[in-house]
């Protein structure tokens, strides 16, 4: 039997970075490609292609355009994510997903803090939205300030094991830029669902970077959905 120790802060061979290479999305596996999605579609017809003709793609677009999408379901993907603890929430809000996670019950070790590569103004007429309308000047106080919050929360943290406080009542003093690394395995009906409300106006500017890493790293595999879907 061989086993690896893997850092899990430490992207696999297959990935994109984000948030300034503080973050990262990494393809675990792929279940199914272009072919899977027309021969299930097709399945009535029994036909089975093994490479994608120009007919393919007609019937792709005609799927997609027509939201006739669960010959989709059939193509399944595993991400592995290294991401600030309120991405993490984000998206676990997304049910459709399979997730594992790293626990800070069990490790105490690699503990690293996200620090904006640029940080934004809170929106007036929005709650929810920011904008990008901050001095470098006063970007590069706030970053300061989030960098020492992160530190001093690591160092109470610390303090807390020391006087030997249980790890799963002492991650409670962390902030919420810690980074978390987990497991997502989804199908490409609620990926492309994913995308679109992820990598929109309306989405957390770090989630975007997310969503836009994903679709970076899945176009080469499916060339033709991603051109119909303009990823
Ligand atoms: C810009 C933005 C802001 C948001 N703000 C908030 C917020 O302030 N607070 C908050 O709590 N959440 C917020 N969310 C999360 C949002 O409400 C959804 O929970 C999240 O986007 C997951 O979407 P989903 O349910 O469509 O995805 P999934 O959970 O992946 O579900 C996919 C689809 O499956 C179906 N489905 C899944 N589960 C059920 C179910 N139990 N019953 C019926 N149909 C189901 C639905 O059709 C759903 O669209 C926000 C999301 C976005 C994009």
């Amino acid at each position: 039997m061989s086993e690896t120790v893997l850092n899990v802060n430490a992207p696999p061979k297959d990935h994109v970075m984000v948030l300034d290479g503080q973050g990262w999305v990494g393809l675990v596996s792929m279940m199914g490609s272009e072919t899977t999605i027309v021969n299930a579609a097709r399945v009535s017809f029994g036909k089975f292609v093994s490479e994608i003709s120009e007919r393919d793609i007609i019937l792709m677009k005609y799927l997609l355009e027509n939201r006739h999408t669960s010959p989709l379901e059939h193509v399944v993907f595993s991400f592995i994510v290294h991401c600030p603890l309120f991405v993490r929430s984000q998206w676990h809000r997304h049910r459709t997903w399979s997730y594992n996670e790293i626990s800070r019950r069990y490790t105490e070790t690699d503990i690293e803090f996200y620090v904006p590569p640029m940080v934004r103004s809170q929106s007036e007429n929005n709650r929810q939205a920011s904008e990008d309308t901050m001095s470098k000047e006063a970007q590069n106080e706030a970053r300061e300030m989030i960098r020492k919050a992160n530190e001093q929360s690591l160092k109470e943290y610390e303090a807390l094991l020391t006087k030997g406080v249980c790890r799963e009542q002492a991650r409670g003093v962390l902030t919420q830029n810690v980074m978390t690394t987990f497991w997502a395995t989804v199908d490409l009906h609620n990926l492309a669902h994913f995308l679109e409300i992820r990598d929109h106006a309306g989405a957390q500017w770090e989630m975007v970077q997310y969503a836009r890493a994903i679709k970076q790293l899945i176009k080469p595999k499916l060339p033709h959905v991603a051109e119909i879907m303009h990823w």
